[in-house]
């Protein structure tokens, strides 16, 4: 094939591979435009995860119609006029490309009028591979001021790309993330997100804390921590959390270098990281709205063709300011804990439910009308009775409480094969259990033992159908990020077959109404938190057991209900629980793959003691 030219709507259907990766890089440069105009309030409208339709109106000061009509050609912008102005740089946007990618890609519609015009632009833009490559309809409107965009059947034009395309739930949920960040950064602009005619976001002009709060929801910012740090060439801002809260992951970290949302940055990880040193456990992280205000000549944000990447110019200042911010809000927090005795670094068990759970379940004053729920009776914190079976519904303190005093547990425990040829020694620093077996001492990790043998309980019954939900008398109602809420929600079906009863209680809470039976003692926010951080659920296979999301279910549901590391145990607890264990097809790893118990035969004690 001789060199030839590409013809215009071909470049710009390859250069729009760069920006439009998907329905949510659309929402993200619609809405970063509506910014640069200066919109106070934006809706975002979408559908079928914005695959056939999204919708973005802002309030901004709009287009006359010489500028609606050049907004889609390529490198097209009013933003840069000079290469000096990217270090002077005030808007999100600057490359000119946006528009023109995606109108090469989609059916656009565009309506715009400036405050000061009497009459708006409707332009409706068509660009094909055939001639003419371009169909531009431009007349006049009425509106008010602002600017409305439609982008409708996203790569119609190019199949190759639209199967690329995840289901629909995905889609989604990847714009409910676009628009949760949009929130957290800019605060003061109102924000609505409606998903098939359904508003999942709706949050007016307000303060960072509680913009976090409205968004993210209150179990994580109970626990923030002011970050503020300032010289003469940056400012740090923004809220992390107090140590006694971790994550699994990072994906609660939101990076915002004037007001431009990073993805993962490694300066800013090493900053926090040094900054919490030893106070956080090995594979846990802090979760954190930082705010990196400094000169625009300081950062160069054109790195990355979706400006989701910063270079700074003084990147040694940036970490010591992330670095110091962090430090001092952690050290002010040291310094209480140690005036108050409250829960010390590294305590694993941090048990917010217990009293999040009862304070959730009677303060709901939200505008949204949650579902009506039972009201608590008062919670009591006297010695609970036993109650082996659990036939009744009980509330999830009563039963947390009973776990920690009951003699036995699940119905594992019911089964009495003999131990054989097994003797109990006895249990040693409370965590592990000592048998003495014809070939060798077997030292045994009570909770990795527990937690595998209520894996398997677990797993077999859902593999039975024998499952058995239990109503909770006091739901159990936590806050979770929008975009984590939308996740969870999608697994209903699965928590259903696997007895959790779930109910989207409005903004950003779910109500747990029932669990599977003889698990009503665990703390059940700390137990999703753990599968979200740990699942991405994007598997399309939901069927049965083999899905990841039941998987992680099962395997922490296990593990939060099994004894724990430091639980004394009676002879009889231990005899059942060896005898249960032993019974377990898989014995040698608990529901992580950790190894459960380790053998130390006779011969080798005996050639140690020099007696062979
Ligand atoms: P860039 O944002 O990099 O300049 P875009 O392709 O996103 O490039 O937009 C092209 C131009 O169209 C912008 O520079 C701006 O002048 C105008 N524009 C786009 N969206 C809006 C909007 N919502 N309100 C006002 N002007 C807009
Ligand atoms: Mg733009």
């Amino acid at each position: 094939m001789p060199i030839h030219l590409l013809p215009e709507s071909l470049q710009n259907q390859i250069a729009a591979g760069e920006v439009v990766e998907r329905p949510a890089s659309i929402v993200k440069e619609l809405v970063e435009n509506s910014v640069d105009a200066h919109a106070q309030n934006i809706q975002i409208e979408i559908e079928n995860g914005g695959i056939t339709k999204i919708r973005v109106i802002d309030d901004g000061k709009g287009m006359n119609t010489s500028d609606a009509q050049k907004c889609f050609t390529r490198y097209a912008t009013s933003k840069i006029s000079k290469i000096d102005d990217l270090f002077s740089l005030s808007s999100f946007g600057f490359r000119g490309e946006a528009l023109a990618s995606i109108a090469s890609v989609a059916l656009v519609t565009l309506r715009t009028k400036p405050p000061t015009e009497p009459i708006g632009t409707e332009i409706i833009y068509k660009q094909t591979t055939h001639t003419p490559p371009k169909h531009l309809e431009s007349r006049p409107c009425s509106m008010p001021h602002g600017t409305e965009i439609i982008v409708e059947n996203i790569f119609w034009n190019v199949p190759a790309r639209r199967k690329f395309l995840k289901p629909e739930t995905t889609e989604t949920r990847e714009i409910v993330k676009i628009i949760e960040n949009f929130a957290i950064s800019l605060p003061h602009i109102s924000f609505s997100l409606t998903v098939n005619g359904t508003e999942k976001i709706s949050v007016l002009k307000e303060g960072l804390k509680n913009r976090a709060k409205n968004i993210l929801g209150h179990d994580i910012t109970q626990h923030f921590l002011p970050l503020f740090y300032k010289s003469e060439n940056i400012q740090i801002s923004g809220f992390t959390t107090h140590y006694n809260y971790h994550r699994s992951n990072k994906t609660r970290q939101y990076i915002f270098v004037n007001t431009r949302m990073v993805t993962a940055d490694s300066l800013v990880s090493s900053a926090v990281a040094q900054a919490y040193e030893t106070l956080l456990p090995r594979g846990k992280f802090p979760s954190f709205i930082l705010h990196i205000t400094l000169r625009p000549d300081e950062v160069d944000v054109n790195v990355h063709p979706r400006k989701t990447q910063v270079k700074f110019l003084n990147a040694s200042t940036v970490f010591t300011a992330i670095k110091q911010a962090f430090s001092s809000a952690l050290e002010s927090t040291q310094a209480k804990t140690h005036n108050t005795h409250s829960p010390q670094p590294h305590n694993p068990s941090f048990i917010p439910s217990l009293s999040t759970q009862n304070k959730h379940s009677s303060v709901h004053s939200s505008a949204h009308t949650p579902p009506t729920i039972p009201k608590p009776s008062s919670p009591s914190l006297s010695p609970p009775v036993h109650t082996p079976s659990f036939p009744n519904p009980i509330s999830t303190q009563q039963n947390f409480l009973e776990h920690h005093h009951c003699e036995t547990t699940d119905t594992p425990y019911e089964t009495k094969q003999p131990l054989e040829n097994w003797k109990i020694i006895g249990q040693i620093r409370n965590s592990f259990i000592v048998v003495e077996e014809p070939t060798g001492i077997r030292i045994v990790d009570q909770h990795a033992a527990h937690e595998r043998v209520r894996l398997e309980s677990l797993t077999e019954k859902l593999q039975t159908k024998k499952i058995v939900s239990q109503p909770l008398l006091t739901p159990c109602v936590f806050s979770l990020s929008i975009s984590d809420k939308e996740r969870l929600l999608e697994q209903t079906p699965y928590l259903q077959s696997l007895g959790f009863e779930i109910e989207d209680f409005g903004k950003n809470e779910i109500a747990i109404h029932a669990v599977p039976s003889g698990n009503n003692h665990i703390d059940i926010a700390k137990l999703f938190r753990e599968v979200l951080d740990n699942c991405d659920f994007f598997e399309p296979e939901f069927s049965d057991i083999t899905h990841s999301f039941t998987k992680k279910l099962l395997s922490y549901t296990a593990c939060r209900g099994a004894k724990m590391f430091g639980d004394p145990l009676s002879m009889s607890e231990m005899e059942a629980l060896i005898r249960d264990w032993k019974q377990c097809k898989t014995q040698h790893s608990c529901a992580h793959g950790r190894p459960v118990s380790v053998l130390y035969p006779f011969d080798e004690i005996e050639k140690k003691c020099g007696r062979c």
